[in-house]
Parts: C-alpha cells; structure tokens; sequence
C-alpha cells in the first residue's frame, strides 16, 4: 500500500502541491489527470524519491520515501517525462546497462534483458540502435527500462505522449498488460488515455486533487445534470421562451435556426426527465418534432468542469 499524506511542495513562493493525500492499493492502475502545470510529475518526483516534499509523507508499507529511499527505489520501476535514453547504445546494451545500474548479478542480467524484451515487443529491434527507433519504439524501450529488475511498482510519467493514435494504443495495451502483474501510476493530461487504462482516476489541479474515484463513480457523482439537444420545426424566439419556462430547464445554449428548423441544447436537472414534457411542448405549439436525444455528462466534461481556469 503506497500512502501520501498532506504532501505539500514548494518551489520558492510558489505551492507547486497543496496538501494533497491519498492511498494507491496494490494492484491498481491509478492516472494522475490534470492539465499541464497541475503538479503531476511533482506528485510522481516525490513519489520515486527525486523531489523530497517541503511538508507531507509518503509511506510505502511502512517505508518511509525520504528515509527508506533506496529501499523503496528498488521496489519501483520509473519511465520519467521525455523518456530520455543513450541514443547511440543498441537496445540490447541499453537494457543490459539499466539493469548494471539495479545491481542485477551477470547470470540474472541476461535472463532480466530477455524477459524484457519479450514483454515490451522488442524482440525485433533488440540489436537496433536507439537513435533510429520511432516514438513508439522508444516508448518500449523505456518501459523495458523501468522493468528490468522487475519491480512491484511502475510509475509513468506522461507514457504517451507524443504518440500518434495507433502507438498510443499499443502503448496502452503493453501498460494494460503490465498492469496485470504490477501496480501502475501513471500522469496524462488526455482525459480518454486515462479512462482507458486505469481503474482509478486522482484528478488534480493547481496542486490539489479536486476529484477521484474510478471513471464510473466521477461520472455519477457528477451526474448532477442533463443535457437534451432538440431539433423542431418552428419559431426560434417563441421555441426558446416556452422552453425557458419548463420546470427543471437550468440553461439553454447553441440555440440556433436555420431556415424554420430549430436546434437547441438544454441542461437540464438530472432528477426531473424533461423529455416528455418539451414533446407535449412542441404538441401543444403545433411544432413538428424532428429529433431529441438527452446526453447524459461525459467524464471529459467533468474533467473539464474540475481544472478550469477560475
Ligand atoms: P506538465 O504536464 O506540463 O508536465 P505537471 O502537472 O506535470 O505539468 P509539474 O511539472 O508538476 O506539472 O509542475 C507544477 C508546477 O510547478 C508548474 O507551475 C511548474 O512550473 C512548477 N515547477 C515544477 N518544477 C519546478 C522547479 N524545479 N522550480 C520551479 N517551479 C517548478
């Protein structure tokens, strides 16, 4: 069990973390989401020992990271932001270093290198030299980095980003898989790479943790309200002002007509369903219905809602 308590940094005058807590369970695969600036790879610095908090603790079982750090250190595997790699080494010597540079005894370095490569689909590229490798290559190979001396833990820093579409997917699936072994903490700012890995979710701004939970419970707890997007032939003013007068409406928006047809988004109080009512609406006004459909809030709104600028 890794435990963070009111874990506070400051750079000068700046509160890079606000006394921010929280507990990751072995097993988990947990995302660290917030916007650029919000304090992730703080959060991850002290979590890998590089950064000590200015106030706070973290406790892995009942190792201390300030006191206990080289213990801790070997228990965790880090592929740190912009994955910074020796260009001019092949794979194959770069992952066989990595693992020099954990202590791996000779017989075990071999075994360690291979097992690695296998998981990580390097296979092909081992006797590559890292300079000429793509993103997604790169991305493996410092995955296979943090591996090597197969720690319990894995903490990733922003794992894809710079990635186009069909790399991120694969790197998502390769951490997935790794996932299965090993708790993962991971930071993105790309609200869909975290809902697709991670069981649970710390969303964090300007150095607090503003919501967490899995992706399913953010988005009930958030559920708070509704929209519904309705398309009618009709008077655009008149259609807004009946609406405007429903109980349960809270706002309209992207009220526009092209011609006589009408489009028009309402949020609506999750508790009272509207839908029924604005169709006797357009009933009673002699108003054609041409579509309706309610949206209920997804998780990128939240994240939205959660880390926008006050
Ligand atoms: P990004 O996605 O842009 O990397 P982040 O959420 O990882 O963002 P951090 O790198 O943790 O954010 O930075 C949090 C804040 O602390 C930022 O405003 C950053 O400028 C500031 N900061 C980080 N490191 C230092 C430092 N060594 N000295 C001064 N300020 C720093």
């Amino acid at each position: 069990m890794i435990k963070a308590e009111h874990l506070t940094k400051n750079f000068g005058d700046f509160k890079a973390l606000n006394d921010i807590s929280f507990e990751i369970k072995p097993g988990e695969i947990v995302g660290l989401l917030g916007p650029n600036g919000a304090g992730k790879t703080t959060t991850l610095r002290i979590l890998t020992g590089f950064f000590t908090p200015t106030l706070g603790q973290v406790k892995y079982d009942n190792l201390d990271i300030v006191e206990d750090s080289l213990k801790i250190r070997q228990k965790i595997g880090f592929l740190p932001e912009n994955n910074p790699l020796y260009e001019d080494l092949k794979v194959k010597e770069y992952l066989s270093y990595a693992g020099e540079m954990h202590n791996l005894a000779k017989d075990k370095l071999k075994e360690a290198v291979n097992k690695v490569i296998e998981t990580c689909g390097l296979k092909d590229r081992q006797n590559q030299e890292i300079s000429t490798l793509s993103k997604g290559f790169r991305q493996r190979v410092g995955l296979a980095q943090a591996l090597i001396h197969d720690p319990e833990i894995l903490i990733l820093d922003e794992p894809t980003e710079g990635l186009d579409p069909n790399q991120r997917i694969e790197i998502r699936d390769l951490i997935k898989k790794i996932g299965q072994q090993k708790t993962v903490i991971l930071s993105s700012h790309v609200l869909s790479e975290v809902e697709a890995t991670c069981n649970r979710v710390l969303i964090i701004n300007q150095g607090k943790i503003v919501a967490s939970g899995t992706p399913e419970e953010l988005k009930s707890q958030s559920a708070t309200q509704t929209k519904i997007y309705l398309k009618a032939e009709g008077p655009l003013d008149k259609m807004v002002d009946a609406i405007k007068k429903l109980d349960g409406v809270e706002k309209i928006f992207n009220a526009k007509a092209e011609g006589n047809i009408v489009s028009i988004e309402i949020e609506t109080d999750s508790n009272k369903e509207l839908r029924k009512p604005l169709v006797q609406l357009l009933l009673d006004n002699n108003w054609q219905l041409l579509e309706i459909n309610k949206q209920e809030k997804s998780l990128e709104d939240i994240f939205v809602k959660l880390t926008k600028k006050l």
